[in-house]
């Protein structure tokens, strides 16, 4: 697939209009937990999550990050461990629909990041097309009310199940296995109906966190808000050893994310990083002719 060059990258729309909108109050949406596959949460979501966290404080946003207790302990290491005492960590644990969206309404931007959402009959499916009940019922409220009350909202996933896929259309289901028929009762298929002004798919959720954070770097001109392949390796071995666990293999100790090792999840941070770094140097760096 070729991309037209009329059109501008997707990291570039969406770091463009992050750095564009005036606000102060940033969420983050993230987090799977399965009773069975990642009883304190899934790897994928968290540690992107926390990636554009650290760029959106260091441009000034109070950021809140959103996920199940469950992931708390886990989440809270890797927080400390990248030293973002200033993030705001806190579980769905709202008492009605009323209260859940006039929270999720109360942000200038919204990020939902490998989220589970809600296909067109109101079911969230894991990727093979298990239902999924367990979690945080209200999610998907939280992006449909911040819309509804202007925020600029941003859906980061990787298979069509998670939040910010109602932004394609219908007919994109049937791309991605289980999109169209998801095998168990609703039989409406994994692909997410609800919708988000950007959707950013990825090969893995967490990558394309990397990648957004990198492209805020560069529009911002600000090297430093993009990680680092060690601080990657880090944050992941954290989330690991603390709980978090890799989806895309049945492998439990697996050390990795989506499948992929840490190693070649931490290469591509910092092949992404040095795309910034190079990008940065300046036209000073370009040999002129007489050299
Ligand atoms: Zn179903």
């Amino acid at each position: 697939m070729v991309r037209s060059t009329d059109v501008e990258p997707l990291t570039y729309q969406i770091a463009h209009a992050v750095l564009q909108r005036a606000g102060q109050r940033a969420l983050i949406i993230t987090g799977l937990v399965d009773e069975v596959r990642f009883p304190c949460g899934e790897i994928d979501g968290p540690i992107g999550s926390i990636a554009l966290a650290r760029a959106l404080v260091a441009l000034g946003w109070d950021v809140t990050i959103i996920v199940d207790a469950e992931a708390h302990t886990p989440v809270r290491a890797v927080l400390d461990l990248a030293d973002l005492p200033a993030v705001t960590l806190i579980a769905g644990d709202f008492p009605d629909l009323d209260t859940a969206r006039k929270f999720g309404a109360g942000f200038d931007v919204v990020f939902a990041v490998e989220k589970l959402g809600r296909n067109a009959k109101g079911v969230r499916h894991l990727v093979w097309g298990t239902p999924s009940p367990a979690g945080d019922p209200y999610s998907d409220e939280y992006v449909l009310a911040a819309m509804e009350a202007g925020a600029l909202t941003i859906g980061i996933g990787d298979n069509g199940n998670e939040i910010g896929f109602g932004k394609l259309p219908r007919s994109a289901a049937q791309i991605t296995p289980r999109g169209v028929e998801c095998g168990c009762p609703c039989g409406a298929g994994i692909f997410s109906v609800t919708p988000c002004d950007h959707l950013l798919p990825a090969s893995v959720s967490n990558l394309g966190c990397y990648t957004l954070a990198a492209a805020l770097a560069l529009l911002s001109g600000r090297a430093e808000l993009a990680v680092s392949g060690e601080e990657i390796q880090a944050w992941t071995e954290c989330g690991l050893d603390a709980g978090l666990r890799s989806g895309g293999v049945d492998e439990v100790d697996f050390r990795g994310d989506d499948g992929i090792p840490v190693r070649y999840v931490a290469a591509h941070a910092e092949l992404i990083a040095g795309v910034v770094h190079q990008g940065l140097l300046g036209d000073a760096w370009i040999a002129t002719p007489e050299h």
